[in-house]
């Protein structure tokens, strides 16, 4: 039977319209949820993805500023500046573009914004309250995105044995925190696979869900999973095509073509978890902005 293509674009789109809705409602009870979005340098997919944000808060009715500093501004400069935006009542998350460069520390500028406004969900504070899985936590945006992908898709974790193949801060390790907190939407046995992992495809082979975040072009094949799993690929690899418009083309970690013949449900790449990433952060704003105002729904 052929899978179900889960597609983030649908998804984030019915999310993106609860939110307007939900956000025309504060507005109009006196509340306006504000982000603000910090860049530093030149990098042009960073320009990219801060362009997105900016658009779809825009898009939501969410107040946004973006503020571009030049790659030389010290360290201590956009130190002060993030105290600055931690003072402001009028912006409820604020978000600094990673990566930094060089010569500033990303780590003490994550830690200097403040907790109850970081809406990435990368502050430690935050970390440590996802992990015990508390109710005022900001989840980071990518791993929350596939959180919700498998519940809108109808693909519950509860009870399945997820595998993870990947342990990084930003993907592998939030996404193992989430499912398997005692909680709607998790509830799952969580494996943790990565690089030095011996015998990776028995792991896989055994996994209802596979989320898969490594990094490595269609590592994933039909071989090594069960007939009826479901998928989400979280990885973004551009390979070489001379067929494609510019000689290259997007792919995730999974080989779609041959692990969708098995599979009751897969993501596609793109169109499957990336759209989610920036919607989970308007989500996470406006819940900054209810926590700060104390809006009840
Ligand atoms: P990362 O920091 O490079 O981590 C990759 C992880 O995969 C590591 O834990 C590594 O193991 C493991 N790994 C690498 N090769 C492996 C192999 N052959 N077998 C088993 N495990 C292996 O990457 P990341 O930042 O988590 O990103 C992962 C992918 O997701 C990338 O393609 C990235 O572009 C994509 N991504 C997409 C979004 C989105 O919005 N769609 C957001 C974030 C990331 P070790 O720890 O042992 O090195």
């Amino acid at each position: 039977m052929a899978a179900q293509i889960i597609s983030g674009n649908e998804v984030a789109k019915s999310i993106r319209a609860e939110l307007k809705e939900e956000i025309s409602r504060m507005k109009a009870g006196g509340v306006t949820p504000g982000l603000v979005v910090i860049i530093v340098g030149e990098d042009a997919a960073s320009q990219v993805y801060v362009r997105k944000k900016g658009e779809a808060c825009q898009e939501l009715g969410i107040h946004s500023e973006t503020i571009r500093l030049p790659p030389d501004t010290k360290e201590a400069e956009l130190l002060s500046l993030i105290d600055k935006y931690n003072a402001d009542s009028k912006f409820d998350g604020i978000l600094v573009q990673l990566p930094l460069p060089k010569h500033i520390s990303e780590e003490k500028v994550l830690v200097r914004i403040d907790p109850g406004k970081d809406v990435d969900g990368f502050h430690p504070i935050n970390v440590g309250k996802m992990v015990v899985g508390a109710a005022d936590c900001y989840l980071p945006c990518t791993p929350h995105g596939v959180q919700e992908l498998l519940m809108r898709s109808g693909n519950d974790p509860k009870g399945k044995h997820v595998v993870v193949l990947g342990r990084s801060n930003i993907v592998g390790k939030p996404i193992t925190n989430i499912l398997l907190q005692k909680a709607p939407g998790a509830d799952a046995t969580v494996t943790i696979c990565h690089s030095r992992t011996k015998d990776l495809k028995e792991f896989t082979l055994r996994a209802d869900i596979i989320v898969a975040a490594m990094g490595v072009p269609n590592f994933l094949k039909a071989d090594m999973v069960k007939e009826g799993v479901v998928i989400i690929d979280v990885g973004v690899n551009r390979i070489s095509d001379p067929t494609a418009k510019g000689g290259c083309r997007l792919v995730g970690d999974v080989d779609f073509e041959s692990v969708k013949e098995k599979a009751k449900a897969i993501t596609p790449v793109p169109g499957g978890v990336g759209p989610m990433t920036i919607t989970m952060l308007m989500k996470n704003t406006v819940k900054a902005a209810k926590i700060h105002h104390g809006w009840k729904d």
